[in-house]
């Protein structure tokens, strides 16, 4: 038995055969010539090529239970068939001699470059074309086809990372466990596996090298992969099954043991997400990331659009109170109209509130469109800009909301001097939000999203519990000196961990906001521990030297997580 140990992200244990996701299509050799081979015949091979995997596409639209997952195949399989695309590829075939492979992938990126040079709608069906572009050519060159494997029997999917679209196609019925070698805990693919509540691991070096077809068991708590599972592991598996109810029933009420009100609310990006969360039981929504109505759009949203997508999204919320924040274009979530693509270091360039220096308006319009979704519907609406690191920038943001008639303005502390300037902060804005996600990255100058820097990138980091403390400090010394009561609440990934939870809200913070896979463990966890319990956890967890002390410490405290398989 072989056992390699990553970074969980999502609690849960299967056992289920390996499928790796296949290595991406490379360009075929400039002037790539045909071989042993007739133009004519290399013609109709060409159009072969295109016929199968447009059915292929189209079938599996058809069988597609997500809309988004069949829209997204349906327009790829369209293109897979585009009679303009082929001729331009036959006549490199015929006119210059090139293989087909060749001849498409020319023809292919010409069409992707004329649809970017139009900009707008057209350019954002360029990644559609590049997108045929590779399974026409792995068609023709035999390869697998590329994206997340089609198989009829649920499989663990591992990877050395997934791509934003390979995600629109993930089938939660047919990938029983996400594995990738890559990838950071805090990483867009670790928020799309909680998401979907996919047992998961990261940063789980040698993965790659285990053979397709292997069973395996997945541990996504522990962040274990075991090979050649046996009685063991079946009884492990069968464990967690047997707690399934514990943690997937959440009432709408997070509470601790002693009756303190700790509110649970939800992360979500678009409308469909908005109902899911409403349905789990959120008490609100604590992070709208209105950027993720928006991704792969080339160019601004108009104030309409923008008004219909976060009205649908408030009235989900009727009644509730939903945290909308502006616009965090940059870093791993580029945004065509907002990103500067050529800076050196993007995480630490133009992104988040900081935009609206380099693209003036873009911010002002949000937020008419928010003030107006509003009007539209009964939530109770707060504003927050992300990426924000001087008191200046909170009072100029304050300055925006107001002006857009919108009442409740704050930030994100995402950035170290946020953290310590809180007080500042809030002198001129309501409440804060942590970003841990941005906070650890920063705080531990880690970038989120490699693979290799796990262990310095987790929450769990003392500095970046530290970090909180300060926040909380900052905040009770702005309450002191007036203007009312300053929320400070979580919404990175921090939140969603149910030990982690309890030292946030030791640490004083006072809302959780989470993917609402996660509020039913984190609300059993919090219902076990009263304030002090908290605060004496907090404590521990703030006084040791690493993150994997301090959550081993908090962890071997609360005996609850393992009755819950957490
Ligand atoms: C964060 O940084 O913790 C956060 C919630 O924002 P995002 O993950 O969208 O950067
Ligand atoms: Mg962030």
């Amino acid at each position: 038995m072989q056992t390699l140990t990553g970074v969980g992200v999502c609690a849960g244990r299967v056992i289920g055969e390996l499928v790796s996701m296949p290595a991406p299509v490379g360009e075929p050799a400039p002037g790539l010539a045909l071989r042993d081979e007739e133009p004519e015949a290399a013609v109709a091979r060409l159009q072969q090529a295109a016929a199968e995997v447009k059915a292929e596409l189209k079938a599996r639209a058809e069988a597609a239970t997500e809309k988004d997952a069949a829209d997204v195949l349906k327009s790829t399989a369209l293109m897979a068939g585009d009679k303009a695309l082929l001729k331009n590829a036959s006549k490199l075939i015929t006119g210059r001699g090139l293989a087909p492979e060749r001849a498409l992938w020319e023809a292919a990126s010409a069409y992707a470059d004329q649809m970017r040079a139009l900009g707008g709608y057209m350019a954002e069906r360029a990644a559609d074309i590049e997108d045929v572009r590779a399974r026409l050519v792995a068609r023709l060159q035999g390869l697998p086809m590329p994206g997340i494997p089609q198989r009829d029997t649920p499989f663990v999917l591992t990877a050395e990372d997934l791509a934003p679209a390979d995600t629109a196609t993930l089938d939660p019925e047919k990938v029983l466990a996400l594995v990738t070698s890559g990838g950071g805990p805090q990483s867009h693919t670790a928020i799309l596996a909680r998401n979907l509540g996919l047992p998961a691991i990261v940063a789980a070096r040698g993965v790659e090298a285990i053979s397709d077809g292997t069973r395996i068991f997945v541990d996504g708590a522990s962040g274990e992969v075991r090979t050649e599972p046996g009685l063991t592991e079946q009884a492990l598996v069968e464990a967690w099954l047997r707690s399934a109810e514990a943690r997937s029933a959440f009432d709408g009420h997070g509470v601790l043991a002693d009756g303190t009100e700790v509110p649970l609310y939800a992360n979500v990006g678009t409308p469909d997400d908005a109902r899911t969360a409403a349905a789990a039981g959120a008490q609100g929504v604590g992070l709208l990331r209105t950027e993720f109505c928006f991704l792969g759009r080339d160019q601004e949203p108009t104030v309409e659009e923008q008004v219909e997508q976060y009205a649908a999204i408030f009235e989900a919320f009727a009644g509730k109170k939903v945290v909308v924040r502006t616009l965090d274009a940059g870093a791993d979530k580029p945004l065509p109209f907002l990103t500067d693509t050529d800076e050196p270091n993007p995480a630490l360039g133009v992104r988040g509130y900081r935009t609206d220096r380099s693209v003036p308006g873009v911010l002002a319009r949000q937020l008419e469109a928010i003030a107006r979704a509003r009007e539209l519907t009964g939530a109770h609406v707060w504003v927050m800009a992300p990426m924000i690191s001087a008191a200046g920038e909170a009072r100029d943001f304050a300055a925006m909301v107001a002006a857009a008639g919108l009442r409740v303005p704050g930030v994100m502390v995402e950035t170290p001097s946020a953290a310590v300037t809180a007080d500042q902060i809030l002198r001129h804005v309501e409440f804060v939000s942590l970003g841990t996600n941005d906070l650890t990255q920063y705080t531990m100058a880690a970038d989120r999203m490699l693979g290799s820097l796990a262990e310095l990138n987790s929450p769990w980091q003392p500095a970046v519990l530290r970090m909180v403390g300060l926040t909380v400090e900052g905040a009770l010394r702005a309450e002191a000196a007036g203007g009312g009561r300053r929320n400070v609440g979580v919404c990175g990934e921090a939140a969603a961990d149910p030990a982690l939870a309890v030292v946030l809200v030791g640490l004083g913070v006072h809302t959780l906001s989470m993917s609402p896979r996660a509020l039913a463990a984190v609300a059993a966890v919090l219902r076990t521990v009263d304030l002090t319990t908290a605060r004496e956890l907090a404590q521990l967890a703030v006084d040791q030297s690493s993150a994997e002390d301090a959550a081993a410490a908090v962890r071997a405290q609360l005996p609850v997580l393992a009755e819950l398989g957490l």
